[in-house]
């Protein structure tokens, strides 16, 4: 298989540690704030930051609608924490101007976890390995609901925070912050180029 081209959606927010996961693993990772850069990638990252911003963002810099084509076309995605939020069918708590894709059929509480752990650590077992991932969850998304079509990758107490569906993949943690890549891995390995 060739290597894929993964930009990493760079209007807001927590991009420039994506960059380095992807790099580290052999892997171009531009930096996409404009519709003819989203042109030139085989998939995406949409990182952690502040959903409400980066709604505003993509509606400022043209990039809704052909994000919202290139994600019908069945581009691979990677949404991480507001990425998460962005991608959800359903936001809730949301501002009421913020818009998400619907690329993925989940319902997800903004700031879901509430204040009293904001942000927290937890070890989520992975599939096919006997080390856990150390998750770091800063302000995250709660998925609510998730619909039959998800699969439900790890779980923290009964709640979903990694789900796939087809080419869609969802973090409410942020996967870029440790220096485990097997994230970014698995990510990748979903990408048809
Ligand atoms: N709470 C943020 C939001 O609503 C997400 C936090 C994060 O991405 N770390 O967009």
């Amino acid at each position: 298989m060739a290597t894929p081209v993964v930009g990493v959606l760079a209007l807001q927010g927590a991009f420039a540690k994506h960059i380095e996961t992807l790099n580290s693993l052999g892997v171009d990772a531009p930096e996409v704030r404009l519709e003819r850069e989203l042109d030139t990638v085989d998939a995406l990252v949409i990182p952690g930051g502040e959903s409400t911003t980066m709604s505003k963002m993509l509606d400022l810099n043209g990039l809704r609608d052909p994000l919202a084509k290139r994600l019908a076309d069945g581009m691979g995605v990677l949404g991480t924490c507001a990425g998460m939020i962005l991608l959800a069918a359903e936001v809730l708590d949301g501002r009421p101007d913020q818009k998400s894709f619907n690329a993925i059929d989940i319902a997800v509480r903004r700031n879901g976890y509430g204040r009293q752990i904001d942000s927290f650590e937890a070890d989520l077992p992975l599939e096919g390995s006997d080390d856990p991932f150390r998750a770091v969850f800063i302000r995250a998304p709660k998925v609510e609901k998730a619909g039959p079509g998800v699969d439900v990758l790890a779980e923290v107490a009964d709640v979903p925070v990694l789900c796939r569906q087809g080419s869609i993949t969802v973090a409410s943690f942020h996967p870029e912050l440790t220096a485990d890549n097997r994230i970014h891995k698995g990510f990748l390995a979903t990408i048809d180029v």
